[in-house]
């Protein structure tokens, strides 16, 4: 982000009163981490801030702080409208195409707000008055980090910011183990918890609240899995009836699709989600050193995201999702098989 474009930030943020963060549809720890994060540095700053979610977030990100002011767009289209139109800046966190907001995207389009992209896909577009992206970058959350630091707003940081910050970071790198962690995340996450970050805990709050239910619809994702060696691929498969039979709530399968990357030797993971009343198959995509899964889901599953993590969709039926991509996968015989 240039200098000229932070000195135009302050100077909107100073005299902006109302002000919306949005996230993507379906945010995930990151999405929801940043926008909080941002939101309450901003609260502090005396603005009138909403974060808008066009649709509902996990259970296990709903301690956060802050979690509980979120608005979600599809619960309350007539309210959030008259908010976007309202607002004089509009930050878009972690997505890098205004379509990743689903309905929202219309109202959006609508708004003469100044609007400031900070997020680390590739191939942004060019929507935004100000864009931050950086496909380096482990997550949104480190690059809010930074965007506080060109703001000279590292003091303002309170245990609350740190702890939204720290959470996205986490979550979008695996708990530090992605490519995308380098030092710079590791000084990041160093800065967070001396502002109040509490990783114990959040670690706890993340990853050990797991539901019977969701242990058990975990065992079903499990016996589900397909290995095809040669390829070095594994995917997983779970119907409507088997989420049902689970009591299957949102989030629940966050997660489930690098199991199969915990087998030796697979380098390129799947998981084909039924979602019934939407009509389609969700697909998570994950891979493992330079097969490009982002490449692989714009190709043939109308997605996209990261080389190593995308995600994608369907509109064939559960059993013919997975014969096209059985079907697809020889094509990327060079790129997968030894
Ligand atoms: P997940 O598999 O966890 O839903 O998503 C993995 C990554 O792919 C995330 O960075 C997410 O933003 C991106 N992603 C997920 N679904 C889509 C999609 O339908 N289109 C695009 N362009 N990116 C997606
Ligand atoms: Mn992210």
């Amino acid at each position: 982000m240039i200098e000229q474009s932070i000195l135009e930030i302050t100077s909107a943020l100073s005299v902006a009163k109302n002000i919306v963060i949005v996230p993507h549809k379906g945010p995930d720890g990151d999405a929801i981490g940043s926008c909080l994060g941002l939101y309450h540095f901003l609260k502090e700053k005396k603005h009138e801030v909403k974060v808008i979610a066009p649709n509902d977030f996990p259970q296990f990100l709903k301690w956060l702080p802050g979690s509980e002011d979120v608005l979600i767009y599809e619960n309350e289209v007539d309210y959030c409208t008259t908010l976007i139109d309202a607002a004089e800046i509009v930050f878009t966190l972690d997505f890098n195409v205004l379509a990743r907001t689903g309905a929202m995207e219309e109202p959006l389009r609508a708004s003469d707000a100044i609007f400031i992209m900070i997020d680390h896909h590739p191939e942004p577009s060019d929507y935004a008055n100000h864009t931050y992206s950086d496909a380096t970058m482990s997550s949104t959350c480190q690059m809010v980090f930074k965007f506080l630091q060109k703001l000279r707003a590292v003091k303002h940081i309170s245990p609350e910011i740190a702890t939204c910050l720290y959470t996205g970071i986490m979550t979008d790198t695996g708990s530090f183990r992605y490519r995308s962690t380098s030092s710079e995340t590791h000084r990041v996450i160093a800065e967070l918890i001396d502002k109040g970050a509490d990783n114990t805990r959040i670690h706890q709050q993340v990853f050990d609240t797991f539901s019977q239910n969701r242990m058990q619809l975990l065992g079903v994702a499990l016996q589900n899995l397909r290995v095809n060696n040669e390829l070095r691929t594994a995917y997983i498969t779970l119907s409507q009836e088997e989420l049902d039979k689970n009591n299957f709530r949102k989030g629940d399968t966050e997660g489930f699709v690098n199991y199969g990357l915990s087998l030796e030797g697979i380098i390129f993971a799947a998981i084909f989600i039924e979602h019934k009343k939407e009509g389609i198959i969700k697909i998570s995509f994950r891979s493992k050193g330079n097969f490009s899964v982002n490449a692989f889901s714009r190709a043939h599953f109308s997605g996209g995201g990261h080389l190593n993590a995308a995600g994608g969709k369907s509109e064939l039926s559960l059993e013919n999702t997975v014969t096209k991509f059985n079907a697809v996968l020889p094509e990327y015989k060079e790129e997968l098989s030894l």
